[in-house]
């Protein structure tokens, strides 16, 4: 593990600062030893590691707001964190000052079974929301993989997706409201509770999936929907990886709409094939995995269905899991497919691009040219039912991380050049930040600028992150 960079800090200002920030929340709230800014250093991605001066743990909003009042008036850079399972190094203190960890704020306020609306603290662990909101027989959909840790104040701030997004959308699509602090520690609620209402610009579409640098989530209020009856898994194997979008079309013209459709390309089947994790048919290139959901007739009925529309045109097998066990084995394939390719490799990078449906075997036809060209290992999977697709970049030394950049750029241009976008979940954060221009025109990029200089005058939350530095191309 690579040791984490010390971050030239003025002592003067941290010292002062650290000192007034004492002032005014209770002992044992900052912690300054070598074990907790190690423990906030880093977050899943290979963003390199760097030592906060400290770390601050919030435990209400009173708090937060005091925290911001003495770190905007000594321009403290401060970042915040949830799990640190982002895959983008949003949570990597870039700039000496403080990392703000809400890991510890976990309450579930509310869970209004009438209303289909939970209120939840940013630490809350997205897990233990879906057990609680389940077990009252409602449901909340975003399921990013990670959800045996990561939390709802990360999701809402990079707008997580998951598996499941094909049929119900992303995180921002069930936040109602948020409560949140601002950079000069202004207590602000946003939105509302209930599923309609227009009054006033909509700020929380503009605050969801900001990673943090235009103000801090304190609490936020979810939309929910019913449990589903019945859930039915699936496996299809496909001769090609140019079969995989007229799979995904054949079930929507059956008007089916699963809620997850998962591949793996060719590259990652063979590794399934290698670690005998399932028995791959021969000639397979690639593997779906498909999941349905509703009531047990109609789920049953669909399931026939589309098994049958997909072995008539051209699919090699596909293997149907009913219950619960065979389900689980099913899942696990895809999985240890993270796990497998990191045993590959010294390093491995995931992008997650995506790309209108409709292209998503063209983007694997390009991804296979790039990896030719820049001899760099680029084996992916991902959400196929809405073209995002998790590129994975595998290197063991310098020589080849040398070349991984220029792969990294050929791939994002080829994605933009689709009508695609750079990422579909992981955001910007310090990692893709200087790629914004490839996508998006100067003049928007300054539009951005300015927003985040009306929300956070100082330029303290969350430095360096989402927007490119100056003279990447920008402005
Ligand atoms: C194995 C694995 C699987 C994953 N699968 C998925 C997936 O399926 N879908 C997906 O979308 N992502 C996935 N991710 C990425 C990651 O889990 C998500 O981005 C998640 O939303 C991050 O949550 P976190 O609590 O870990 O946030 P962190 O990593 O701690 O922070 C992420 C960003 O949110 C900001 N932030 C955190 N809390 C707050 C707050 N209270 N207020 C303001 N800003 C805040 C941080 O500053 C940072 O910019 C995966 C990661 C791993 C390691």
């Amino acid at each position: 593990m690579q040791a984490p960079a010390v971050s030239a800090s003025s002592p003067l200002v941290t010292d002062t600062a650290l000192a007034a920030l004492g002032r005014v929340l209770p002992s044992g709230a900052i912690r300054t030893d070598a074990d907790t800014r190690e423990a906030h250093a880093r977050d899943e991605s290979e963003a390199a590691p760097i030592l906060p001066d400290a770390v601050v743990r919030v435990g209400s909003t009173d708090e937060l707001c005091r925290t911001m009042q003495v770190a905007h008036r000594h321009g403290v850079p401060v970042v915040a964190r949830g799990a640190g399972t982002g895959r983008a190094g949003g949570a990597v203190p870039l700039r000496p000052g403080w990392v703000l960890a809400f890991d510890g704020w976990r309450d579930l306020e509310e869970i209004h079974v009438g209303d289909a609306v939970a209120v939840a603290r940013p630490g809350l662990v997205l897990g233990e929301l879906h057990r609680a909101v389940e077990a009252e027989g409602l449901f909340y959909p975003p399921d990013a993989n990670s959800w045996a840790s990561c939390t709802i104040g990360g999701n809402v701030a990079t707008n997580a997706g998951g598996p499941r997004a094909f049929k119900y959308g992303v995180t921002g699509h069930y936040v109602l409201g948020l409560e949140v602090v601002t950079a000069d520690g202004t207590r602000l609620n946003v939105g509302r509770r209930t599923k309609k209402g227009v009054t006033g610009y909509d700020l929380t579409s503009l605050l969801v999936g900001s990673e943090g640098t235009l103000a801090l989530t304190t609490r936020v209020t979810l939309h929910l929907v019913p449990k589903p009856e019945a859930v039915r898994t699936m496996v299809v194997f496909l001769a090609s990886e140019g079969a995989i979008a007229d799979a995904v079309g054949v079930s929507l013209r059956e008007r089916v709409v699963p809620r997850c459709v998962e591949l793996l390309d060719a590259i990652t089947l063979e590794v399934l094939r290698e670690h005998r994790v399932i028995d791959v048919p021969t000639g397979a290139r690639a593997l779906l995995l498909v999941e349905i959901d509703g009531d047990e007739e109609t789920v049953d009925r669909q399931l026939e269905r589309l098994g049958s529309r997909w072995l008539e045109s051209g699919a090699l097998e596909v293997l149907v899991a009913k219950h619960g066990a065979d389900r689980e084995r099913l899942w696990n394939v895809r999985r240890q497919m993270s796990r497998l390719l990191r045993e590959r490799a010294a390093h491995k990078l995931s992008e997650d691009v995506v790309v209108p449906r409709s292209r998503i075997g063209d983007l694997l036809a390009r991804a296979r040219v790039i990896s030719e060209r820049h001899r760099i290992r680029m084996p992916s999977y991902g959400h196929a039912g809405d073209g995002n697709l998790h590129v994975n970049f595998l290197w063991d030394d310098d020589e080849e991380r040398a070349r991984v950049g220029p792969a990294i750029d050929a791939l994002l241009e080829a994605v933009v050049g689709m009508r695609g976008t750079l990422t579909g979940e992981h955001g910007l954060g310090a990692l893709k930040r200087d790629h914004l221009p490839i996508e998006q025109a100067p003049a928007l990029i300054e539009l951005q600028r300015g927003l985040k200089a009306q929300l956070d005058p100082r330029g303290i939350l969350n430095p360096d992150k989402v927007l490119p530095g100056r003279g990447h191309g920008a402005c």
